[in-house]
């Protein structure tokens, strides 16, 4: 028999837009591949990044540590 246990924690995350330059270093190091360039332009003329999914995201952060201009971090928090 499989238990399969329910994730009680999501993650998300939290984009400056206007802080992005666009260097995708956030996409590249996500090891869920939660995130993509947006095909939006901010005011410099950059593609910051998006979350494709929600259930993607596991709240790690590895975005915010690699982003160099602090414009991302993820979170956990509880499932409703
Ligand atoms: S918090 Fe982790 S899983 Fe979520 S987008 Fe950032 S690197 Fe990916
Ligand atoms: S790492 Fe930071 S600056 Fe680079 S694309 Fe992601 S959010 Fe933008």
């Amino acid at each position: 028999m499989t238990v399969t246990k329910e994730k009680k924690v999501i993650g998300s995350v939290v984009i400056t837009a206007e802080r992005c330059k666009g260097c995708g270093f956030c996409v590249e190091f996500c090891p869920t591949h939660a995130l993509k360039l947006s095909e939006q332009y901010n005011s410099k003329g950059y593609h910051p990044p998006v979350l494709i999914s929600r259930e993607l995201c596991n709240g790690c952060d590895i975005c915010g540590i690699v982003c160099p201009d602090f414009a991302i971090y993820g979170f956990m928090k509880k499932k409703k």
